[in-house]
This record gives structure tokens, sequence and C-alpha cells, in this order.
């Protein structure tokens, strides 16, 4: 099965960004601003954007730098975090390479670990992210947060100001309520867009560093697909997929593919590809903005936290929202929470919403290609 890249002229803006990204990076950087380098969605990016910083999602998706990576890790760890590693190592990623700075959460253990060899090749900083979501965990989480802005004045000789962290809020809230606005569009049925379409998009908007205008940007582009939706003739209705599980990145949108070129159609991404980080707003009314943002980044629900309620809660409200009618589950090989919490999810997806459920375990190699795609025809042949 060939893997395709090519996307409308439509979302062509976005799905290149990321190559485009490299060069606004380095112009970024030439114009004097420092780049900080991020490995999860906890990372409260209201930080950066308050002193005109910009961040950038450094988790790699390609096994070109695994071989050099298990020179110095385990063969059994979970991909994301040998890719991510190689590439700091051999410096192959550019904006690895201009980060300034690498921030790191204490999520899962081998990627807290990770981090320890990693400060070889550049300054880190480990958060660290408590694995629960109750009141003692918000305080200890909102001192962390202080103390990560702290860390960022320190080196970057800036003062980060109320004022400048509630225009930062309320920027990125603006970011998240267009792409909730985008996102959503997938809630019609038939789909106005593929889901590799929507994929590219989620993808391609991280990669965008102005900010200021992004927006907007989502907004013409959500417009100008609803319109064409609107006034073209429709795709035939087609089953309906919610992804979970891990991160998504360019090796594993085989995954997609997969489900797509099986008649079907992924209308939402409730992993950190998708809804899990963008779902919930900062609480612009709060006047304390470091409670506000504990709290919004607290209530991720990744597998890292146990129990994980929130992971369920959302996933609750988007099989409805969304019309799904099966969810397909995406786990890195080793990645152990979220194998570990599969089982769960599979028995809240059958036994609470009355769905059909599937697990695909993966890595970034193309060998299991024709596997996904088998197991993805009797999933959908099922439905
Ligand atoms: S899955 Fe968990 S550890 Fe990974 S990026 Fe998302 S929140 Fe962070
Ligand atoms: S995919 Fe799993 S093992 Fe890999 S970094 Fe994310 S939480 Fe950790």
């Amino acid at each position: 099965m060939e893997i395709r890249t090519e996307l409308p002229e439509i979302f062509q803006s976005f799905s290149q960004a990321r190559q485009a990204g490299f060069i606004s990076a380095k112009e970024f950087k030439e114009s004097g601003n420092p780049l900080i380098g991020i490995f999860c969605t906890y990372f409260p990016q209201e930080l950066a954007l308050a002193m005109d910083a910009v961040t950038v999602g450094l988790c790699a998706s390609s096994d070109e730098t695994i071989a050099e990576a298990e020179k110095d890790l385990p063969r059994n760890l979970c991909p994301l975090i040998k890719s991510s590693y190689g590439f700091g190592k051999t410096d192959k990623c550019p904006y690895f390479y201009f980060s300034d700075l690498v921030v790191g959460e204490t999520t899962c253990d081998g990627k807290k670990k990770m981090y320890e060899y990693m400060a070889q090749y550049k300054p880190v900083h480990v958060m660290k992210l408590p694995n629960s979501q109750d009141e003692v965990a918000l305080d200890l989480w909102k001192q962390e947060i202080i103390k990560m802005k702290e860390v960022l004045e320190t080196q970057f000789g800036v003062i980060i100001t109320d004022e400048k962290l509630n225009q930062a809020i309320r920027l990125k809230n603006e970011e998240r309520r267009a792409l909730k606005e985008f996102y959503g569009l997938c809630k019609q049925n038939p789909a106005p867009m593929t889901g590799m379409e929507l994929f590219n998009v989620l993808v391609g908007a991280s990669f965008d560093f102005n900010r200021e205008v992004l927006p907007q940007k989502i907004r013409d582009l959500t417009k100008k697909v609803q319109e064409k939706y609107e006034n073209e003739k429709k795709q035939p209705m087609k089953p309906r997929i919610l992804i979970t599980g891990c991160p998504m990145g360019a090796a594993t949108a085989k995954v997609i593919q997969a489900i797509e070129d099986n008649g079907a159609v992924v209308v939402c991404f409730e992993n950190c590809t998708g809804v899990k980080a963008i779902e919930e707003l900062v609480d612009e009314t709060n006047p304390d903005g470091f409670e506000a943002l504990a709290q919004k980044y607290l209530n991720i629900g990744c597998s890292c936290m146990s129990p994980n309620a929130k992971r369920f809660e959302l996933l609750n409200g988007l099989i409805d929202d969304y019309s799904v009618d099966g969810v397909v589950e995406m786990t890195l090989t080793a990645c152990h929470t979220y194998n570990v919490e599969s089982l769960s999810v599979k028995r809240f997806v059958q036994q609470q919403k009355g769905k059909p459920y599937t697990l695909i375990e993966t890595d970034f190699g193309t060998s299991d290609v024709e596997r996904i795609n088998t197991r993805m025809t009797a999933f959908i042949e099922m439905l």
C-alpha cells in the first residue's frame, strides 16, 4: 500500500506548514526571539507566548534516527522517545537545532529518563508533573508553572508580567476556539473533509509560528471548507471513526490511511494530535493566571495520570457529539501507560457506549502497513 501525502489545494498551506516552518524558525531566531522545544501538551504554551517566544513540538515521528538512539537507549522503548532522542543526538531536526531550551515533563517513565541523556545536547528543564488530578496535585502543578516562569525569566533575561500572561491566555484561547470550530465541522454527516485532511491541519497549525494571525487563518479555512461542503456534491455517508491513544505523526498516518482506504472516515482525533489538548480553554475570568493555567493543563486526560477519568469524560462526549460508529485505538509499541489503559478504553467503548472498538499497536516502520490494512478491512466491514 502506498502512503499518500498530497492533499487538495484548500488544505495546502497547513499541510506544508512543518516544512515551511523550518525557514520561519530560522528567521524568528535571527530576529532575536527565543525558540522553546517541547515534547508534551502539558507545557503551558502561554508562558512562552507571554515573553514573545515561540514553542515548537519536538516529538519525532520517523524511524530515521532510531538506530542511533538505540546505541544509548533500550530497544524496547517507545519509538516516539527513541526517535525524539535520536534527532537530538544527531542534530538532524532543524527545530531541535534552533531550540534555545528544551522543556520536558515527568510524564511516562521512558520519557523522563530520556531527558537526563538529552541534557548532553541542549539545555533541558523538566517540569514535575503530578500523576493525579486532585487538589494537592493542582497546587503542586501551579508551583511548577511558577517555577517554569522563573526559569524562563532567568534564562532569557525577560519579565513575564501578569498583563502579558493574560494577553497570552486570551490569544491561545482564540486559537483553541478557532481549532474547535474547524474540527467541529466533522460533526456533520457526511463529514465535510477526510480524516487525513483534518489531521494535516491539526499538525500544520502547531508549526505556524505567527500566533497573532493563526486564529483568523484557521477561521478562513473553516469557512472555505463549509462553503465547499454546502455548494458541492457531498460524499456518500461512511462509517465514522474516532481515533484515540498515543499522539500521531507522519509515520503513524498509515492508520488513518488504512481506515479511509477501507471506506470509513476519521471524524475525530481524541489523542494529543487532536482535541485532548484543545477542547478545554483556560479560564480567562480567573484573576490568578497561574492557577487558571494549572487547572486547564492538569485536566488533560493522558494515560500517565492515574486514575485517568478525564480521558473517559472526553471520550464519552466525543463519541456522542461526532456520531461515532467505531473507535480505533492506536498505541505505540512499548508505551506501557496507553497499552495498559487500552483494556479500560475497550470496556468503556464496548460496554458503556455500545460501539465497536479495536486496538492497533504499531511503531514508526512500514513493515506492518499491510497487516493494519487487513485489520481495518475486517473492522470496518463489521460496522
Ligand atoms: S500522550 Fe501524554 S505524554 Fe504524550 S504528549 Fe500527550 S499528554 Fe504528553
Ligand atoms: S507514546 Fe507513551 S511511552 Fe511514548 S512518550 Fe508518549 S506516553 Fe511515553
